[in-house]
């Protein structure tokens, strides 16, 4: 049989195969003509609860406001500092900034691409209200250790784990370990939507509240508004068809899982293949080695059609709008490895045979002179 087409995720075959479920799902809404806040995104909301062993879990509708709205909750303010990783989507940093705050970088550990916990109390001031790690690929960071820092100073730990939805850290899902959690699921993300979508999780009623009313202009009840809000919402289209992939996520995680495993076994004389902290479920997100003429591999790659990203090409303290007065050299562990990292071709669809093939390309290119 001919190689099938090699795509960095596929979403529509992994639809394709649900097809029937998901479209009436979908008709349902449309028939229903409930697409506000409609018996869907509370059914979602509920599922998702119980999935993560989450108190609440409140819709959103992205990712990226999921931040946002989780630090406003935080009643984080102009002037405030808080603790995150530059080596992410620009999300994370970017609803720092919109909220007139300032991101305090801490270096990444380079096994595990994660922010290093060693390095984060020497960062922490009177300024300091947060810690948000990134559980990066989809592995869960070390997250006792920045729980055991934000007690000892007083701060709110955010997760950003919008690539891990369903990894666990010690037995237990993350979002569900800081204060709050903050989901995307975004179409390539482990749980996709057909659009944008998010979530906010926390196991605090008073901060569930808080973050409910945020999502609805600032309001419990309409058009009487207490606190300052925004307009945020579930879709409740995309909650139905959430609903039914939600029951998959576990064997979508599982699948790359397996194709992380049939990598590391092409790879493990060649490359260092992905670190797994002890005790963690990674749910590879991504898949990312570190190679040599990074960017030569990545042409060499599509000729051979194979597809790669690089996440992220840039740390965020050397991005143009997030200077601040960080300069080249400052975290030098980001910098390195925004330089050689590469993400192949993972999602839940890659037969052994793909697999092969693009291992096989990419120990090509290594091996060449
Ligand atoms: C995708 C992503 C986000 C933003 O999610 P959207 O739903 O695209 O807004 C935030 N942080 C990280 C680490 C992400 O990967």
């Amino acid at each position: 049989m001919a190689l099938k087409q090699i795509y960095m995720v596929d979403t529509k075959n992994q639809y394709l195969k649900i097809k029937d479920e998901i479209d009436s799902a979908i008709k349902n809404v449309i028939d229903s003509s409930l697409f506000i806040q409609g018996p869907a995104v509370k059914e979602f909301e509920n599922n998702v609860q119980n999935y993560l062993g989450a108190k609440h879990a409140i819709g959103c509708a992205s990712g990226t406001d999921a931040l946002q709205i989780a630090m406003m909750a935080a009643n984080i303010k102009p002037g405030d500092e808080i603790i995150t990783t530059p080596f992410t989507f620009v999300a994370t940093t970017e609803t720092i900034a919109l909220l007139g705050a300032a991101p305090v970088y801490v270096d990444i550990n380079p096994d595990t691409f994660n922010i290093d916990t060693s390095k984060i109390e020497e960062k922490i001031t009177p300024k300091t209200k947060a810690i948000i790690p990134v559980h990066l690929y989809g592995q869960p960071c070390d997250m006792d250790q920045i729980m055991e820092i934000s007690q000892k100073y007083n701060l709110y730990v955010i997760e950003d784990a919008a690539q891990a939805m369903g990894s666990l850290y010690k037995g237990q899902k993350v979002c569900t370990i800081g204060d709050m959690g903050c989901i995307s699921y975004y179409p390539s993300k482990n749980l996709g939507a057909f659009g944008d979508a998010g979530m906010i999780t926390t196991n605090n009623d008073e901060l569930a509240e808080k973050i409910r009313m945020i999502t609805a202009h600032g309001s419990k009840r309409k058009y009487y508004h207490e606190i300052l809000g925004i307009n945020s919402r579930l879709d409740s289209i995309q909650a139905a068809l959430l609903n039914v992939k939600l029951k998959y996520l576990d064997s979508y995680s599982d699948a790359r899982f397996d194709a992380a495993m049939k990598y590391n076994e092409k790879f493990k004389n060649y490359f260092k293949t992905p670190y797994i902290l002890p005790d963690v479920k990674h749910i590879f997100h991504q898949y990312s080695i570190r190679v040599k003429n990074r960017d030569k591999m990545i042409e060499f790659l599509k000729q051979n059609g194979i597809p790669s990203m690089i996440y992220y090409p840039v740390p965020l303290h050397l991005q143009k709008a997030y200077k601040y007065s960080y300069k080249q050299g400052d975290f030098p562990v980001s910098e390195e490895i925004a330089n050689d990292i590469i993400s192949l071709p993972m999602h839940t669809e890659l037969d052994n045979e793909q697999i092969d093939y693009i291992s096989s390309k990419v120990i090509e290119f290594n091996n060449m002179k």
